[in-house]
């Protein structure tokens, strides 16, 4: 027999089952295992996620609606809107570049907060919202490419290389992005899946397997299911690992090591200052900005540019390699260091961002431009191909051949 509020749920890190008793306010659930966060109970799980989702929404408009960065030198002034980020980045593959803005800057946190907005605003005024599951699953594939912290810490970088040069002017736009950014990543703090999922689909349900039985646990919503095919909670499709098994990570991670070649090889921009055009690598620019005595910029470049891809791509080599050979050392450590790759995926883009904003902004007739260059579509080609090997390597590999998971 389950008490009363019972669930059966299961770590998604290492697959350790747990039949969870109902969780107070406040408290938190780690896994006994592998010190995953199973669960945080917030203390305001509605209302603080509906408010900052609707202050961060209507601060969408003034983003867009003004002036968002200025620049002037002898006398020419060049001026963008938050729109025209991109348009440094409209010719030959550079819209690859320019489309991964748009989409991690523009749509997909619009899309994330409407989503937000609507599913938390149904649930407060009592009603279940409709579509909830398809909703649920928008809202969860978006959160890896979601880049708006990334992108103002890229804009801070870029205006800290301008500075020398020329005047920055801050418009409105750039103040209201600012604020957004913060809300956003208030908003997404203070989302509980869980709390989510209870509302719109009911509670975790228990099972009671037969000894030996497979189960077949949902990655969208956490419940164990007895039988493959179809979660009996979200309708998500069932697998017991994610699909591709170390196959697909392996691809991915050949392809970017394949494209990190050009990328250090080729210029990332081209400044071209009263005609005579400077292009310059990655490691060129980082060179470049140490011996200018800009010792912090270089560093967060070096870091971002070099040393995290670099780290990410021998991470998940190792990961894999571990796995394969089913010896893994220490399955907390080997854990530890996939959520470290997972988590600093994103960050390693400032780079192409402060080239797109450089691009962008640095137009100034006859005096100075900045243009792209092709290492700037290879670079942003590996970020977001070791970002899809982590996001496809199962951490639950690293504890398959570890002894058998029970429940807890
Ligand atoms: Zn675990
Ligand atoms: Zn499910």
């Amino acid at each position: 027999m389950s008490q009363p509020g019972a669930a059966d749920t299961f770590c998604e890190e290492c697959n350790q089952h747990y039949r969870l008793g109902r969780a107070r306010a406040g408290q938190s659930l780690k896994c006994r295992r592998c010190g995953h966060a199973l669960r945080h109970v917030p203390r305001q799980p509605l209302q603080a996620p509906l408010a900052l989702a609707i202050a961060a929404l209507s601060l969408f408009p003034l983003i867009f609606c003004f002036s968002f960065l200025g620049i002037s030198q002898g006398g020419n002034t060049t001026a963008i809107e938050f729109w025209q980020t991109t348009s440094g980045l409209t010719e030959g593959y550079y819209y690859l570049v320019a489309t991964l803005l748009v989409l991690g800057l523009m749509l997909f946190p619009l899309i994330d907060l409407v989503i937000i907005a609507y599913l938390y605003g149904q649930l407060a005024l009592g009603h279940k919202p409709e579509h909830a599951k398809p909703l649920l699953l928008v809202h969860h594939q978006l959160r890896m490419w979601l880049m708006v912290d990334v992108f103002l810490i890229g804009v801070l970088v870029a205006l800290v290389k301008i500075t020398a040069y020329a005047d920055i002017q801050f418009g409105l736009s750039f103040w209201a992005f600012c604020l957004f950014v913060c809300l956003y990543l208030a908003t997404l703090t203070s989302v509980d899946r869980h709390y989510l999922y209870q509302q719109c689909l009911g509670p975790l349900q228990t099972v009671n397997p037969a000894p030996n039985q497979p189960l077949w646990p949902c990655s969208h919503c956490h419940q164990l299911n007895l039988e493959p095919g179809r979660c009996r909670r979200c309708q998500a499709s069932l697998q017991q690992r994610k699909a591709g098994g170390l196959e697909r990570p392996l691809a991915f991670l050949l392809a970017a090591v394949v494209l990190y070649i050009p990328a250090n090889v080729h210029p990332i921009m081209t400044t071209s200052t009263l005609g005579v055009a400077e292009p310059s690598t990655i490691l060129g620019g980082v060179v470049l900005l140490w011996q200018l005595e800009d010792y912090p910029i270089a560093l967060v470049i070096f870091i971002a540019s070099v040393f995290v891809p670099i780290a990410k791509m021998i991470a998940i080599a190792w990961l894999c390699w571990t796995v394969y050979r089913r010896q893994p050392h220490s399955p907390q450590e080997m854990t530890r260091m996939y959520r470290i790759t997972e988590f600093i995926g994103r960050w390693s883009m400032i780079d192409v961002f402060v080239v797109a904003l450089l691009a962008a902004l640095i137009q100034i007739q006859g005096l100075a431009n900045v243009t792209p260059g092709p290492a700037a579509v290879s670079f942003a080609a590996v970020v977001v191909l070791t970002m899809l090997a982590a996001a496809s390597f199962d951490p639950r590999l690293i504890w398959d051949h570890c002894a058998d998971a029970s429940h807890g």
